[in-house]
């Protein structure tokens, strides 16, 4: 293992200096090596993590939304459709809640579930 490989993110001390958490005393040489060049660049792998994440947030927000607009529009008590300060109901909640409005079509080839 090469010296630039002991610098990390973490909080392993530099050799050098003693600095942890890929934090450097002024003046250690180590400070801007290739050490720095692969923290900078899983810094912006974390960048790119915490944008997907978000994202991945506001797609469920927007479907969760969705959901419970549809389970209003069928009916389901509003308390039921926002929840509560204790939590809200998943989007299978949801789910079950408004299929539990669509009366069974035994035999029919497509379900009536009229417009939504
Ligand atoms: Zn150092």
């Amino acid at each position: 293992m090469s010296t630039h490989e002991e610098i990390q993110i973490g909080p392993n001390p530099c050799l050098e200096c003693g600095g942890e958490y890929g934090e450097h005393a002024a003046g250690c040489s180590l400070a801007a090596s290739r050490g720095s060049a692969e923290e900078s660049e899983l810094r912006n792998e974390l960048k790119g993590v915490r944008e997907m994440l978000r994202r991945e947030c506001v797609d469920w927000a927007e479907d969760h939304t969705y959901a419970q607009n549809v389970a209003k529009r069928v009916g389901v008590p509003e308390k039921e459709v926002e929840g509560d300060s204790y939590g809200v109901p998943a989007i299978q909640d949801l789910i079950d809640m408004i299929a539990e409005r669509i009366p069974p079509n035994v035999g029919s080839e497509r379900p009536a579930v009229g417009k939504l």
